[in-house]
């Protein structure tokens, strides 16, 4: 209950209530509330100074944590970068090897030139050191994978131009009568029809008239007739990459100038024609025009299993000549 104050009157000595003008009770109640503003001000002040304002500590924490993230990142970059380095090791030592290839430079994979300088709009901030770190790593990592990203597509396109190769180099047997292997690349003191001194450019294979010849790699047929060269009727194929296979005094095609073959591919059969001695298949190989030994090209033969694969008979089939 508020005090009650009092006055003597002097005129009627009697104590009578004072009562304050309403301007005077304004003003004391707008002092009261000044008062408790400024206190009010002063405390929060003082609190603020002391533990921060409610906003500032939620961006600190925001800060931190975003702190947290980063390193966190910046780990998963290490690793990815790791993972890179250990690909790039394996594709020099194991990949490109196979294939002929240089090895990629130690130096190209590190992320390139430029320094700090290309990072110019990163400094002076606050967290400079750790938004240029994330930044340098990022760009190695992104360097990297170009770079290996290059190395697989030179790989993938090399490997598909060698297994093309692999497919069209003569590497087989034309006939499968490996050992009964006649007259080879030599020099011929005598023809044995034309009685004559004479260099054999190739291999001969004495095999009964009508044995199936194969083409010895993939390739494009160029001549299949007769062209009075002594050889009969032959077949000349181009392989590519400067190879050519011929096949000599047949007794029939089963392909015709311009066609492709694959290896194993069966495309005449052997005979006698043009100047032979007897029933065979004279088989040659030419390297940019030059003759080569046919023998050094079926030495490393295929087993007798991979050799029938290729020519699709089965081994102790009726099909085997
Ligand atoms: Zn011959």
């Amino acid at each position: 209950m508020p005090k009650r104050k009092y006055i003597l009157d002097s005129s009627t000595l009697q104590f009578l209530q004072h009562r304050p003008a309403w301007t005077d009770r304004l003003l004391r109640a707008s002092i009261g509330f000044g008062i408790s503003i400024l206190v009010a001000v002063v405390y929060i002040f003082i609190f603020n100074r002391l533990f921060g304002s409610p906003k500032e500590k939620m961006l600190a924490d925001k800060l931190e944590e975003t702190k947290l993230e980063f390193a966190l990142l910046e780990h998963r970059m290490d690793n990815a970068s790791v993972m890179l380095k250990d690909l790039r090791s394996t594709d020099n030592s194991t990949y490109r090897p196979i294939l002929d290839l240089e090895s990629i430079p130690e130096n190209m994979s590190q992320g390139g030139s430029g320094g700090t300088d290309k990072y110019s709009n990163l400094t002076g901030l606050d967290n400079s050191d750790m938004l240029i770190s994330a930044a340098t790593k990022f760009n190695n990592i992104k360097t990297q994978t170009n770079i290996q990203y290059n190395s697989f597509k030179e790989l993938t396109a090399d490997a598909a131009d060698w297994k093309r190769m692999w497919e069209n180099l003569p590497y087989f047997r034309p006939v499968d009568v490996v050992y009964r292997m006649g007259d080879g690349y030599h020099f011929r003191e005598k023809h044995p029809v034309l009685g004559t001194p004479r260099w054999h450019f190739g291999q001969d294979f004495p095999c009964p008239p009508g044995t199936k010849v194969y083409a010895t790699g993939g390739g494009t047929v160029k001549f299949a007739a007769s062209e009075g060269d002594g050889y009969g009727k032959k077949i000349i194929i181009d392989h590519e990459y400067g190879y050519q296979t011929l096949y000599g005094h047949l007794s029939g095609f089963n392909v015709k100038p311009g066609q492709k073959v694959k290896r194993g591919d069966l495309i005449g059969y052997s005979g006698t024609t043009g100047i032979s001695s007897g029933p065979h298949l004279h088989y040659q190989i030419d390297l940019y025009g030059e003759h080569v030994n046919p023998l050094s090209y079926i030495t490393n033969d295929l087993t007798e299993e991979d050799y029938f694969k290729i020519i699709g008979v089965a081994i102790n089939s009726s099909e085997k000549n």
